[in-house]
């Protein structure tokens, strides 16, 4: 099995605050929706017709009510739910955008895979704009800050513009080289379809199989696909728009970053986010102990087989800084 080259993503520890533009304030509220209008400048229009299957997603998954509930369909909605909220964290976000841990190729393809069931579009264009926020987070040139262009512009405005969909290639030089990994980019769409109908079918199948669950596969499409998909998004965009907003600062990291328990439980672990900020190359984001981070112990399991290996950490002098910073904050 060849080693796919997990060379480290460049992210240089910091030693001193980053120098920032001041932040502006959001634009005054005259109405709700007109503040949220204001924040789409002219060339960062809705693509409404890009947006079809996004929204598509929304409007099914609420049709969840009309087809009743069961504990199976619950059941199926929360494994969806944290079985991909681990694509987005442990694979999206800490393998292809910070290479905090290294794998083999063919898995790396099998996590790519995972990943983009997810719905949020190919790991290369998930990598490349991830990596521009830690590159210039809460400045003008950041595309999702909330202290900048306000709450709902972060959390799912800039996505439905036209001008994020590109993927910038030359952001993720490190990943076009493997062909599989530019093929499922294009065809993001392709695991999305295979997971709802693959969905659909067991439902089916228990109708038949166990009749006592009460379910069937129009209940299961629904609470399993749609609805967990949608509650992912936005668990998702949480750590772009929340993460910046609520919680506690520990390091000082020159963006708004924070640290927040509440978003860490619901995002696998990027709820510490400013963590995160002060040194994205540590695949752990929880610093202690209790810093709850269960993409973390997954990917530790993980590599108990052999599935993924080289997991970074943060550096004693983190926590000597840490630590330093609260005795400062406790004087
Ligand atoms: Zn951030
Ligand atoms: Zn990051």
């Amino acid at each position: 099995m060849s080693q796919a080259d997990g060379k480290p993503l460049k992210i240089q520890p910091l030693t001193q605050p980053l120098t920032t533009q001041p932040l502006t304030q959001p634009p005054a509220p005259a109405s709700r929706r007109r503040q949220f209008l204001k924040t789409f400048t002219k060339d960062e229009q809705i693509d409404w017709g890009g947006s079809i299957a996004f929204f598509g997603v929304h409007l099914i998954g609420l049709c969840a009510i009309f087809t009743g509930i069961s504990w199976a369909a619950v059941a199926m909605c929360l494994f969806m739910y944290y079985g991909r909220m681990f694509a987005i964290t442990g694979i999206y976000h800490r393998y292809f955008s910070h290479r905090s841990y290294k794998t083999s190729r063919f898995f790396q393809f099998v996590m790519a895979f995972w990943g983009t069931s997810c719905g949020q579009q190919g790991p290369l264009w998930w990598a490349a704009h991830h990596r521009h926020h830690h590159k210039f987070s809460d400045t003008e040139e950041d595309i999702h800050s909330p202290g900048l262009r306000g709450l709902w512009w972060a959390h799912w405005g800039w996505v439905l513009c036209k001008r994020y969909a590109p993927t910038h290639e030359e952001a993720v030089k490190d990943l076009t080289k493997y062909p599989e990994l530019k093929f499922l980019n294009k065809y993001h769409g392709l695991a999305p379809f295979l997971l709802a109908a693959g969905i659909f079918f067991f439902g089916s199948f228990l109708e038949h199989a166990a009749p006592a669950l009460h379910t069937n596969g129009l209940q299961m499409i629904s609470w399993g696909f749609f609805t967990s998909t949608t509650l992912l998004y936005h668990g998702t965009f949480c750590i772009n728009s929340l993460a910046h907003v609520i919680g506690k600062k520990r390091f000082e990291t020159g963006d708004q970053s924070k640290n927040s328990l509440i978003l860490s439980l619901v995002t696998m672990g990027e709820g510490w986010h400013n963590n995160h900020h002060r040194y994205p190359y540590s695949e752990r984001q929880g610093i202690y102990w209790w810093e709850v981070d269960m993409s973390h112990y997954i990917l530790k399991f993980f590599s108990w087989f052999g599935l993924v290996w080289d997991i970074q950490l943060h550096p004693q002098e983190i926590f000597a800084e840490a630590k330093g910073l609260k005795t400062e904050a406790a004087v």
